[in-house]
This record gives structure tokens, sequence and C-alpha cells, in this order.
């Protein structure tokens, strides 16, 4: 049993995502003068923004650089890959 998570607050929260290591982050449209992609970690943690109950995807770029952009601001592509926007 899990009651640590107040049922009215867990009803807000969006169940855990699969998006599996590898997959393919694309930067924001229009943003011409970084065209790299990233690729997922695999690891994915709760968004800790107030409201937000989304997740963090935790995404590595060709520079070296890793950034946990929130899936709430990503788009799902046809291909499986995300768009951040
Ligand atoms: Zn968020």
């Amino acid at each position: 049993m899990t009651r640590n998570i107040p049922e009215t607050i867990s009803s807000l929260m969006s169940p855990k995502p699969d998006i599996p290591r590898g997959t393919v982050i694309h930067p924001r449209d229009g943003d011409c003068s970084n065209r790299e992609v990233g690729t997922t970690t695999g690891t994915l943690t709760r968004c800790q923004l107030e409201g937000c109950g989304s997740w963090r995807v935790w995404t590595t770029w060709k520079s070296g650089g890793m950034t946990k952009p929130c899936l709430k601001g990503m788009r799902a592509n046809e291909d499986g890959s995300y768009t951040i926007v």
C-alpha cells in the first residue's frame, strides 16, 4: 500500500511515460543556431515545479551538456522522437 501521497495530488500526476534510453530529442523549433539533437539517458524524474506533476526527461547533448526538460514542454513526434516546444 502506498498511502504517502494524498489521492488528490496523485490524481494530478501523470503516470511514468515509456521513454527508452536513446530516444532522440530535438531542440526548440526555429532555433537555427542550434540544430544538434539530444538523446535521453533513460532516466526520468518527477518534475518538481508546483502543480506540474509531469516528468523531467534527462537528455544529453552532442556538446556534452545535459538538460532535464519537462515532458509538458515537449511534443511527441510520429517517429518516436520529441521536440522541445
Ligand atoms: Zn514540469
